[in-house]
């Protein structure tokens, strides 16, 4: 407990919104725990960080481990370190073949820093595409390549230029479809986002003058949306069409998240460029990008780097959470898992006129709130929801540009019970 007359919490920076009311002192498995005692079943797993639930004792083994062996060797001084292969060599196992080479930071922001500056110098091009409601950082490279809110943008300008915006493929809330209403729910063969950003080349981004076109594969902060697989397969073709690099952000999707190891595995789209982070090293601050060797060996040696960049005890943690993943089934665990919430949650739609849609990917599911009779967000309720659970014991988060959808990304070790209580707690707060 924290008794001190000059409490320390007056003095960690407003900025950090959502500060509980008291510390968390403590995570194993699918709990926290705060410093009165009180556990949460925590369903944000640290935004989507501890896929392989908090402290698995075989990521905590591997980080004791190397903590006593070096805990920074530095990976930018001629040597690379013994760590960081072996995290090289697990995750040639699970990411595609065809992405073969890898870099290493710190943060999920550093590695879309990255693999930008990568496109850029490899292609001799200036612009990038991204898209409507997206989240790549809160650097000032990345918050330019953002568009989830304007919360993470007002106060900062300029930006980097050269970043053109086209929609993302967001069905339930299309204008098309808006246009159509018949067509809601019918599975979507529309042409109209990737009319979109090749209307953007020929209008505003020109192909010469586009180095990549960066985007997530479901979209995380901006709303838990999973776009129709052609969306992702469109913009594929359009890249190869004129030798623009396809970069895709997984930093929230990937690492088991969606049920696959990567969510590209959903769509069969394979990028250029592969961003990861978060899940990856199970908490430790890690992030990479995964490129062909003749795409990595066009960025200049030197050009790019940074002190604790691919950090020893980090790229253990690493290694020993792509094996837990693999020997305990976790990405199996969450598709399974995954199918289940998604039932449930759709059967208490149906007597729930507020949730306007329930979607998602393995164990990446968003409930988006609706005022009943329309579709007009309704964060308020989202808002009251997500505050009722965290009341009775379960932590989840909202995302979306207007706050109004609740997302569920539980650690991938979650059992069914546990589950089948969180569900329990939601119904609880709905009512
Ligand atoms: N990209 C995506 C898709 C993210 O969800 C996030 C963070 O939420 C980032 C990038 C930025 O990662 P970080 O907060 O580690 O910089």
């Amino acid at each position: 407990m924290i008794t001190k007359q000059d409490d320390p919490r007056e003095h960690v920076s407003p900025v950090w919104t959502h500060l509980l009311d008291t510390p968390l002192v403590r995570g194993e498995g699918a709990y926290v725990w705060d410093d009165t005692g009180r556990r949460y079943l925590d369903f944000t797993s640290g935004i989507g960080v501890v896929n392989t639930g908090h402290c698995h004792p075989r990521v905590v083994e591997a980080v004791r481990k190397q903590a006593g062996l070096g805990l920074h060797l530095q990976a930018n001084i001629g040597f690379v370190h013994e760590p960081m292969l072996r995290l090289i060599a697990a995750l040639r196992e699970v990411v595609p073949p065809e992405l073969d080479t890898f870099f290493f930071s710190n943060s999920g922001a550093e590695a879309v820093e990255a693999a930008v500056k990568l496109a850029r110098q490899a292609t001799g091009r200036t612009n990038i595409i991204a898209f409507q409601r997206s989240f790549h950082g809160r650097t000032v490279g990345t918050m330019s390549l953002t568009s989830s809110k304007t919360v993470y943008r007002v106060g900062y300008q300029p930006l980097m230029a050269g970043v053109f915006f086209a929609p993302y493929a967001y069905c339930y809330r299309c204008p098309k479809m808006e246009a159509n209403p018949e067509l809601y729910g019918s599975h979507c063969r529309c042409d109209w986002p990737l009319e979109q950003v090749r209307f953007l080349l020929r209008s505003q981004t020109a192909p010469e003058e586009t180095a990549a076109i960066l985007v997530e594969p479901v979209l995380g902060e901006g709303g838990y949306v999973v776009p129709p697989a052609e969306f992702l397969r469109g913009l594929r073709e359009i890249c190869d069409e004129y030798g623009i690099l396809l970069i895709l952000d997984e930093v929230q999707s990937g690492f088991g998240r969606t049920g696959k190891f990567f969510a590209l595995e959903h769509f069969g789209v394979v990028p250029d460029v592969l961003v990861m982070a978060k899940g990856l090293a199970s908490g430790l601050p890690l992030s990479g990008i995964a490129a062909r060797r003749e795409l990595m060996e066009r960025w200049k040696e030197g050009s790019h780097g940074g002190t604790y960049g691919g950090n020893a005890v980090a790229c253990a943690a690493a290694e020993a959470t792509i094996r837990v993943m693999q020997e305990e089934h976790l990405v199996e665990n969450a598709a399974r898992l995954g199918e289940k919430l998604l039932a449930q949650l759709r059967e208490i739609q149906a007597h729930h006129p507020d949730i306007g849609e329930v979607r998602g990917l393995g164990l990446m599911v968003g409930v988006e709130f609706v005022v009943p009779g329309g579709r007009a967000p309704d964060k308020a309720r989202a808002k009251s929801v997500q505050q009722a659970c965290k009341e009775n014991g379960l932590l989840l988060l909202t995302c979306g540009t207007d706050g109004n959808v609740i997302r569920w990304i539980p650690p991938l070790i979650i059992t069914e019970e546990q589950l089948d209580e969180a569900v329990a707690i939601f119904t609880d707060a709905l009512r």
